[in-house]
């Protein structure tokens, strides 16, 4: 055994969960729930230098293995992160599996080209998109059968609920069960009272270490994972408030489902077919959204130039998954960002001076 181990007892059996809320060099680390005596249990974490050493850093949705070194006080060191299969950066979140955009049917009314905006920006992350229609009871059965046809012509058919009327809710959870989800959507919509209708009060007490990391309509803005009682982890984040278009001609396509059908059937003439005026081509056509690829095709080629000219931008904007592939992040607006830090380093410098006080 290595002479600074710390092994000296059962306490140091390895575990291995799932990091919901990360600052400086602490985090929150929920055990699996399988797991006997502590699944489920939180446990406040060091990260250990040796990570740092080698360059990893833990993030939220990270799986991690930790290391208990008070089983009472539930604090541990993580000592172990294992590979992701998916990277946000902004919200930072490891893992995250799907995109759920929320979006009401009415009070704001529905607008499809913003719709339209927001998942393409939501499709660029390479993440699964889902699209979830609230306010379902503003509107008659005939108008909401109207949206769930239109849209899933577009490709998403949606989930539609009533926060309101508790309509839908039972059947999202099961729908987003085993997964990390990271909500999206403009403000108004009902997002906080979405996440609010599916983790209940009971659930949030346990997921916040004696009410320290506490939860609330204005503390909701720092990235942390909540857990619904079905078991999925959901990133209580703004998300993209303003989508930008911010890909390259060449990717845009990619971002469309319609897209995505009409070139797994057929092949354009071109192959670096624009889909614009090109001869023989299988996208162009009487589809609705094609009116707005041919709008973010303008963005995404203005992009690219302004790309072109300042080479640097690219670096802050792209990165690369794990997967290789291309992403482009949403982003936080900067004043949900200043709350998310102020909100998190209380809760969870709170947190470490206890840990340091023993
Ligand atoms: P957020 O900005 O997306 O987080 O939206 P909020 O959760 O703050 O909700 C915005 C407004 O919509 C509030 O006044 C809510 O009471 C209302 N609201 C939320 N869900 C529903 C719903 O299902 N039906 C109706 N009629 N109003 C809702
Ligand atoms: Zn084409």
């Amino acid at each position: 055994m290595p002479q600074n181990s710390p092994a000296t007892d059962s306490n140091f059996t390895p575990l291995v969960g799932t990091v919901i809320a990360v600052q400086a060099n602490f985090c929150q680390v929920q055990i699996d729930p399988d797991v006997p005596m502590v699944g489920g249990k939180l446990i406040l974490c060091t990260r250990r230098a040796r990570l740092q050493k080698i360059g990893i850093s833990a993030i939220v949705g990270d799986r991690v293995t930790i290391a208990q070194i008070d089983w009472q006080g539930l604090k541990g060191v993580v000592i172990d992160v294992f590979p992701r299969h998916s990277l946000l950066d902004r919200p930072p979140v490891a893992n995250a599996d799907r995109i759920l955009l929320v979006f009401a049917l009415a009070e704001p009314a529905l607008d499809p080209f913003l719709l339209s905006k927001f998942l393409v920006k939501a499709e660029s992350t390479g993440l699964q998109v889902s699209l979830c229609l609230n306010k379902s009871d503003l509107v008659t059965a005939v108008e909401r059968q109207d949206w769930c046809d239109r849209l899933s012509e577009w490709g998403y058919p949606p989930i539609v609920i009533s926060v309101e009327q508790g309509v839908g809710i039972q059947e999202l959870q099961r729908e987003l069960d085993r997964q990390i989800t990271v909500f999206a959507g403009h403000s108004g919509v009902g997002k906080s009272s979405l996440t609010n209708a599916l983790i209940p009060d009971s659930n949030i007490r346990v997921a916040t270490v004696s009410g320290k990391l506490s939860r609330g309509r204005h503390t909701t803005r720092h990235v942390q994972l909540f857990t619904m009682p079905t078991g999925g982890l959901i990133a209580d984040t703004p998300g993209f408030n303003q989508p930008d278009i911010a890909c390259t001609p060449t990717e845009l396509p990619g971002y469309f489902p319609e897209i995505r059908q009409r070139l797994a059937v057929g092949n354009c003439q071109f192959s670096n077919c624009t889909h614009r005026d090109e001869p023989n081509c299988v996208v162009r056509g009487e589809w609705e959204r094609y009116a707005h690829y041919l709008d973010f095709l303008a963005d995404a080629i203005a992009w690219e130039q302004q790309l072109q000219s300042q080479p640097k931008l690219e670096n802050s904007l792209k990165q690369k998954s794990s997967t290789g592939k291309k992403q482009y992040e949403p982003k936080l607006d900067s004043k949900y960002r200043q709350i998310s830090r102020h909100t998190i380093l209380q809760s969870l410098a709170e947190l470490a001076d206890e840990f340091e006080d023993e």
